[in-house]
């Protein structure tokens, strides 16, 4: 298991032509979600910024789960109440972008199931989200201690998810 800094975390894709860099306060308010979910999975979506050039997206914002998501053991279907009403307002306000989906697996691997990639591909497809790309961030583990942090990238026509590596600095 890798263990994650909290400060200046980033992932790069291999050809390092896309990079997700995460804001330190969105991180452990993502662990906070996390560690108030227990044994259940959890998570919500990512807001955030893309760089001048699109070479790499900030994250500012992990939600929690809206109100009508479905929490199981094993299983995670994040509700969409109230959903596009902040998503619009964080537009409005920040021009802050719907980036991705986050979820968490308690105690378990962050490697993504074959139910998460199917969820995904439906997101890069759904036009409603208008992210061809989205960007799907795992934690595994216990998010009061030895957690990690797995990221990858969804596409509309492939039946993968592109993994995406940590690097600590620069
Ligand atoms: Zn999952």
């Amino acid at each position: 298991m890798d263990w994650v800094p909290i400060e200046q975390v980033q992932y790069w894709t291999t050809d390092k032509k896309f990079g997700v860099k995460l804001n330190p306060k969105a991180l452990r308010e993502l662990l906070r979600h996390a560690q108030s979910a227990g044994t259940l999975e959890t998570g919500g979506i990512a807001m955030g910024r893309y760089s001048e050039c699109h070479t790499y997206a900030t994250v500012d914002l992990f939600t929690g789960p809206p109100p009508d998501s479905q929490h199981g053991p094993m299983t995670f279907l994040r509700g969409t109440s109230g959903l596009q009403r902040l998503v619009a307002k964080l537009w409005r306000s920040e021009r802050r972008y719907y980036l991705g989906e986050w979820h968490y697996h308690p105690h378990a691997s962050a490697q993504p199931s074959g139910t998460d990639l199917s969820q995904m591909k439906t997101i890069a497809n759904d036009e409603k989200y208008a992210t061809p790309e989205p960007l799907l961030f795992i934690v595994g583990g216990d998010p009061n201690s030895e957690w990690e942090l797995r990221v990858y990238l969804a596409f509309r026509n492939r039946d993968q998810l592109e993994p995406m590596n940590q690097r600590t600095s620069g």
